[in-house]
């Protein structure tokens, strides 16, 4: 059968976010950087940075998430216990190795201790690079986490001034605001697209396009958004008898492509998951007018994600967000899947499996590590759910 022209379209675009994804000296960001003198990279961790400060300095916010499973971990074992997630050791290689020397600076984002040792670590070894542990408010309010909240802001973005050797304006701030806001606007609109016809857009597809975006320009990456969902869209593609079901847990440690294609064979489509929650992290636009800062932390106090790492003073929300999520996409199930060793993930699971019982969604939880080769038993699990749920539901 003859490639249609959208088809072909559609197949250049996901094997551009393929080779992104598989390439681990980050060869598009050092082309950026070498493309004009006094341009700088700015690295950060999951799950969360204001990329808008980074942007608005002129340089280019890098997503790393550490090694996937094409890395072989030699010094940075040496550097952790054993009982701990994989995602810092494979940092920690990708540094030592030199893959991030063109790297100007690194932020590291309060998450877990891990994260937080590793951006002292990184201070140790590399003292040439600007690192920050950037903390974020676990208070609401807006008196208290907001204001503490906007200083942190306030310090980053001055130090970025430093960096490049010029402050940055207000202008160049609500100018970063507008571009991430469309961003952020074509990253629901692919979420909306695989909430209601998944079969259009599968989840491994969907997640090295989104992964784009964590090497590319931010213009770049809407562009490619852009091309992706009208191909997507246009693609005509069989509908396969699969379940409904909600991936949670992956928000730091990515897990192996291979998982996520994994659950699509074993019957499952992926509705909704919490995979590279900085590309949706603040849940609509961030007004442009007015004080830039006190925009974007307002936006962080009142309308971002919930998610493991963030504190819910609320008890009788705790969990609700995946219930909603559930109701949202007509999931009819959600699949725990966190990396080995996640403190943040492993003891938020209980709980939110409490509240998904109360809820009477069934759900189902597995481990894995970014290098996890074995997809057997996984698949097997998934399949079992898959059906399962089919045999409840009674359809
Ligand atoms: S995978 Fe979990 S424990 Fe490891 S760095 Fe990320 S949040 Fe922390």
């Amino acid at each position: 059968m003859a490639t249609s022209v959208n088809g072909s379209q559609l197949h250049h675009i996901v094997s551009r976010a393929q080779s992104l994804f598989d390439d681990l000296s980050f060869s598009a960001a050092r082309e950026w950087k070498a493309a004009a003198p006094d341009r700088k990279v700015v690295g950060y961790m999951p799950i969360y940075v204001p990329r808008e400060l980074i942007h608005a300095a002129g340089m280019l916010p890098l997503g790393i998430l550490g090694g996937g499973d094409q890395l072989e971990v030699i010094h940075g074992d040496a550097f952790y216990q054993s009982y701990i997630c994989r995602i810092p050791r494979s940092t920690i290689e990708l540094g030592v190795s030199g893959r991030l020397d063109f790297v100007d600076g690194m932020l590291f984002p309060s998450i877990c201790d891990v994260i937080r040792n590793l951006s002292g670590m990184w201070k140790m070894m590399f003292p040439q690079v600007y690192s920050r542990y950037f903390d974020v408010p676990q208070n609401y309010r807006d008196d208290i986490g907001g204001n503490y909240y906007i200083n942190e802001l306030a310090e980053l973005l001055h130090d970025l001034g430093e960096l490049r050797g010029k402050p940055v304006t207000d202008e160049e701030l609500r100018n970063s605001i507008a571009v991430y806001n469309e961003n952020r606007r074509l990253v629901r609109d692919l979420y909306a697209l695989r909430a209601e016809r998944p079969w259009q857009a599968p989840a491994a597809e969907a997640y090295l396009v989104l992964r784009a975006g964590m090497v590319l320009p931010v213009e770049q990456h809407s562009e490619l958004l852009r091309d992706y969902l009208a191909a997507a869209t246009a693609e005509d593609r069989p509908r396969r008898d699969n379940c409904r079901i909600v991936l949670t847990g992956v928000f730091c440690e990515q897990p192996p492509l291979n998982l996520i294609k994994s659950l699509e064979l074993a019957g499952c489509y992926v509705v909704d998951d919490d995979l590279l929650l900085v590309t949706r992290w603040l849940t609509s636009g961030v007004p442009v007018e007015g004080n830039p800062l006190e925009n974007l932390a307002l936006s962080f106090l009142h309308h971002s994600e919930s998610t493991a790492a963030k504190y819910e003073p609320d008890l009788k929300e705790k969990g609700q967000h995946l219930v909603r999520a559930v109701r949202r996409t007509s999931a009819e199930g959600v699949i725990f899947a966190c990396p080995s060793f996640c403190d943040p993930a492993l003891l938020d699971r209980p709980m939110l499996q409490h509240v998904l019982k109360d809820a009477n969604i069934p759900y189902v939880a597995f481990k894995y590590a970014e290098n996890s080769g074995q997809m057997q038993p996984i698949r097997e699990q998934a399949g079992t759910f898959a059906d399962s749920i089919k045999l409840w539901s009674g359809t």
